[in-house]
C-alpha cells in the first residue's frame, strides 16, 4: 500500500493557522531542534549560489555541510566562504563517497533537469535523503527510477516545490477549498521570461527535457493542481515559435488547458521569449482572487475581488521548504512533496507536449 501522505490541504491548513508565529513553530515544532541536519548542495550554479546557500543560513533545522561540484575553483571559494571541511567536498564522480560522511544527511540536487536522476540515485545509494529541484526529471521513467532507488535505500525523496510552503499560495488554496467565493470554475496561470544566452542547458532538450514548460510553466500547473486538489483528466495545448533558430531544441511559447473532474478548467501559458507573465487568478461563482508576481522569490501581491487583504509577511520560501523537509526527517514523517508529486507533474507535462505536437486532446488516466 502506498504511504498515507498528509494531503496538501491538511498541510496548508496547519501552516496557515499559525501564519503569524515564528517560522519554526509554524512548521509544527515548539522546541528548538536537538540537531540540525547537514545538507550537501549538489551543483553550485545560480540557484545554489544566490538562493539556497543564503537560505540555509536562515533555516532552523538545516546547515550547509557539504558541496558537490565539478569546478575546483568553486570548491575553494565555497570552502572559504562557508567553512566547509575538505572531507565534505566532492565532485560528481566521487559523490558516492558521501556514504562514509555522517555529517551529511541530505543531498539537495540542483543540477540541470536531465541529471537529477543520476545524482539522486548516487545520493540515495550513499544513504542520503534527497531534496531534488523541480522539474523532477525529464521523463516519467526517470522519476520512477528515482522513487524506487530512494525507497530501496529507505531514504526520503522530496521535490523543491517552494510555493507549497508560501503563505499567499496557501491562502489561495484555502479560499478555493473553503469556497469563500463559491466554487472555483476557472484558473488562469502563467509564468515566463525572456531567456538570454542561446548556449545554455535550458535550451538543450537533452538536459532540460523541454523549454519553459518544464522550467517555469510547471508552476502554473502546480497552481492548478494545488488549488483544486484534483488531477486533470483532459489536456489540450498549442505551441508557437517566432525564433526557430534559438528555440530549435525546445518550445518557445506554449499555452495549455486542463480539465479537472469537478469541471474546473485551468488555462496556463509559459514562454521563454517575453517578459512575464508571472501571476494567477482563480475565478469563482461570486468573485475572484489571485496573486501578481506569484512565482518569484519575493513576496507575491495578493488580490481579492471583495477588496479584503490577501497579504502575509515575507517568507524565505527556500528556508521554509528545507526546514519542512528536515522536520519530516527528524520526526520520521513523510514529506508533503514526495517524488510522486514530481512524477505526476512530469506525466502531465508529457501529455501537454503530446497535445501540442498532435493538435489533439490527450486523456489522462
Ligand atoms: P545553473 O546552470 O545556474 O546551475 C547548474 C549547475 O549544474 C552548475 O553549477 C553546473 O556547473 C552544474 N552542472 C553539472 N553538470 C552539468 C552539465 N552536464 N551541464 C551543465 N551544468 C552542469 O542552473 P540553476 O538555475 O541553478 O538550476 C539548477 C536546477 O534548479 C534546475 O533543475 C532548475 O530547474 C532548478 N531551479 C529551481 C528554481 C526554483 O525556484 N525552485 C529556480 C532556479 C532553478
Amino acid at each position: 500500500m502506498p504511504p498515507a501522505y498528509p494531503s496538501r490541504r491538511e498541510f496548508a491548513g496547519a501552516l496557515l493557522a499559525t501564519a503569524a508565529a515564528p517560522l519554526w513553530s509554524r512548521l509544527g515544532c515548539q522546541t528548538p531542534p536537538s540537531r540540525k541536519l547537514g545538507f550537501a548542495l549538489v551543483g553550485l550554479g545560480n540557484l545554489s549560489t544566490n538562493q539556497l546557500a543564503p537560505a540555509l543560513q536562515r533555516t532552523r533545522y538545516c546547515r550547509l555541510a557539504g558541496i558537490v561540484t565539478g569546478t575546483p575553483a568553486k570548491a575553494e571559494r565555497w570552502k572559504a566562504e562557508y567553512g566547509i571541511p575538505d572531507e565534505s567536498v566532492y565532485d560528481y564522480a566521487t559523490m558516492r563517497r558521501m556514504a562514509q560522511n555522517p555529517d551529511i544527511d541530505v543531498a539537495y540536487i540542483v543540477t540541470p533537469n536531465g541529471l537529477h536522476a543520476e545524482h539522486t540515485i548516487a545520493a540515495a545509494r550513499a544513504g542520503k535523503h534527497v531534496l531534488c529541484e523541480k522539474p523532477m526529471e525529464i521523463s516519467p521513467e526517470r522519476c520512477e527510477a528515482m522513487i524506487a532507488e530512494c525507497e530501496r535505500a529507505g531514504r526520503q525523496l522530496a521535490i523543491g516545490y517552494r510555493c507549497q510552503f508560501e503563505p499567499h499560495h496557501l491562502e489561495c488554496v484555502r479560499l478555493t477549498q473553503e469556497k469563500t467565493f463559491g466554487p472555483v470554475r476557472l484558473v488562469e496561470a502563467g509564468f515566463g521570461f525572456t531567456i538570454g544566452n542561446p548556449n545554455q542547458w535550458r535550451l538543450d532538450r537533452a538536459l532540460a527535457g523541454g523549454g519553459p514548460l518544464m522550467d517555469v510553466g510547471v508552476y502554473a500547473l502546480q497552481t492548478a493542481r494545488m488549488l483544486t486538489g484534483e488531477e486533470p483528466t483532459l489536456v489540450t495545448a498549442v505551441e508557437t515559435k517566432t525564433d526557430p533558430v534559438k528555440f530549435h531544441s525546445v518550445e518557445e511559447t506554449l499555452a495549455f488547458q486542463l480539465t479537472f473532474p469537478s469541471g474546473v478548467l485551468a488555462s496556463g501559458v509559459t514562454t521563454y521569449n517575453a517578459q512575464g507573465p508571472n501571476d494567477f487568478t482563480a475565478f469563482a461563482e461570486r468573485g475572484s482572487f489571485g496573486l501578481a508576481s506569484a512565482y518569484g522569490y519575493s513576496t507575491p501581491q495578493g488580490r481579492r475581488s471583495d477588496g479584503e487583504a490577501l497579504r502575509f509577511d515575507p517568507t524565505d520560501q527556500f528556508a521554509v521548504e528545507m526546514d519542512a523537509f528536515a522536520q519530516c526527517i527528524l520526526d520520521d514523517r513523510p514529506t508533503t512533496v514526495p517524488g510522486e508529486e514530481g512524477l505526476q507533474d512530469v506525466r502531465i507535462m508529457m501529455a501537454i507536449y503530446q497535445a501540442a505536437r498532435t493538435g489533439s486532446a490527450v486523456r489522462l488516466a
